[in-house]
């Protein structure tokens, strides 16, 4: 007998990342975040907007992917100097909305999107404290 398996309603497929104890930003520099499990991530600002997940950052970033060779032909517009934060605010309880000096501010960073992205790899335990 055929029998469909609903695996939709799967529990553990959609937790949900907590929402950080602390959040540091320093607009030109590098976003530091600590989660309530002790993890702490600190994101280069020029990182955080090279992976801005918003649809049309992440439909350049697969156009990018998708070329045989590994050139990434940067727009070249650096008269302006680098890129920096110039807004952030907290989007409900989820995430954290950034905006750049670009004017660009359609990212929106879910609390899972940074723990996904966070250059640190995670410590398996607390016990290396001094
Ligand atoms: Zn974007």
């Amino acid at each position: 007998m055929p029998r469909i398996i609903a695996d939709m309603s799967d529990p553990s497929s959609q937790q949900q990342a907590p929402a950080p104890t602390r959040l540091d930003l320093k607009k030109d520099e590098k976003l530091t975040v600590v989660w309530p499990d002790g993890r702490t991530c600190v994101y280069p600002i020029s990182m955080l907007r090279s992976l801005c997940p918003c649809a049309h950052c992440r439909e350049l970033r697969e156009e990018h992917k998708k070329r045989p060779l590994g050139l990434n032909v940067l727009p070249g517009d650096h008269s302006q100097g680098p890129i920096v934060v110039s807004g952030a605010h907290l989007v409900g309880n989820y995430a954290l909305k950034i905006e750049w000096s670009d004017g660009h501010d359609t990212g929106i960073y879910s609390w899972e999107y940074l723990r996904e992205i966070c250059p640190q790899t995670p410590i398996g335990s607390t016990g290396s404290r001094t």
